[in-house]
């Protein structure tokens, strides 16, 4: 099947890359591995998103794609096995099929960062979890604790906090790097309970979690915690080893590509967390988007 831009990826970047392709009277594929919207799925309670109050990241992500679904895209849930980028015509391989476009745009943002600790990877899906928005349910009245010091972290205390007796948030340094605004709402918060300086060495249990090692980083003092849950929310990392070879990567492993969403390869473009930059939220994501769907229907347009 061919098309004039492929997008991979269906999050903010990719959504609103293929609303903006469509609109400037392209055809456009958006292939996604696994579920519409991405990050922001995960995310409780999106309030910075300019024009809207408040709207849960999931209504967020169903309300992109059925806007572009409205508008006749075509969006496949499929995952890419291969990928031919560094020639005049793309191709990327699916276990479905093989899907041929003139310009792509890689859209696939980044994946969930693991603490590596013991009984982390043995305990997941049985206590350990990465998402508080979809598992928290599943702790009403307990005692969690959860991992990280950026913003999902914080705003999944608060989520937490409302149905869990006690949320216990650890963090490695004293200092929050998510926004003020939340810092101080997780500080006000009776049943938040912060162990600042503090790494989790071990999270304990044999079938299912049953507490956490803590140690001090300070003083080196070690505290054990009862828990039924732990949460990891240590941020994001790139995910792009399957475009090494072909694609520029800088050190982190991050899309080389400016503000105009180019990449090294002619009619390629990497828009959204994916890409090397300073600010990943989703109104970054949903600009690159609108920028690399620009750029690509101008390059498509520029072959003709
Ligand atoms: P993040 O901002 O990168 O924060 C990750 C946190 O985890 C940091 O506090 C970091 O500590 C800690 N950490 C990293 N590796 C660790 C390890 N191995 N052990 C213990 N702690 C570790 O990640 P994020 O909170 O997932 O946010 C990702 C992006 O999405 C950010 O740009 C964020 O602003 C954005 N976001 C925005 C919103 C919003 O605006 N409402 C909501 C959610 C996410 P250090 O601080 O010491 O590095």
């Amino acid at each position: 099947m061919k098309y004039d831009v492929l997008i991979l990826g269906g999050g903010p970047a990719g959504l609103a890359a293929a609303l903006y392709a469509k609109r400037a009277g392209v055809s456009v594929l958006v292939l996604e591995r696994s579920i519409y919207g991405g990050q922001v799925t995960n995310t409780p309670t999106v309030e910075n998103y300019p024009g809207i109050l408040n709207i849960s990241g999931v209504d967020l992500a169903m309300a992109l794609y059925e806007q572009v679904t409205g508008l006749g895209i075509e969006v496949r849930l499929e995952e890419p096995v291969s990928y031919q980028l560094d020639a005049p015509a793309k191709a990327v391989a699916t276990a479905r099929g093989l899907y041929e476009a003139k310009a792509v745009i890689v859209a696939n943002g980044v994946k969930r960062r693991t603490l590596g600790c013991p009984g982390e990877e043995r305990l997941a899906g049985r206590g350990v979890s990465y998402c508080a928005t979809c598992d928290g349910a599943f702790f009403q009245g307990a005692e969690v604790a959860i991992v990280g010091g950026g913003n999902t972290a914080l705003e999944d205390a608060l989520f937490l906090s409302n149905n869990c007796a006690a949320v216990h948030l650890i963090h490695r340094r004293d200092q929050f790097r998510g926004s003020s605004i939340l810092a101080e709402a997780v500080k006000k918060r009776q049943n938040i309970h912060l162990h600042l300086n503090s790494v989790v060495e071990e999270i304990t249990g044999e079938e299912k979690v049953a507490g956490a090692r803590l140690r001090d980083v300070t003083t080196g003092e070690e505290t054990r915690l009862e828990l039924s849950g732990v949460f990891v929310a240590v941020g994001l990392a790139p995910d792009n080893a399957a475009f090494a070879g072909q694609l520029a990567l800088d050190g982190a492993g991050y899309i080389q590509a400016g503000e105009d969403c180019r990449t090294n390869l002619a009619g390629v473009f990497a828009a959204g967390d994916t890409r090397t930059k300073e600010v990943r939220q989703i109104i970054t994501a949903a600009a690159d988007g609108a920028v690399a769907a620009l750029g690509a229907a101008n390059y498509v347009n520029s072959l003709e």
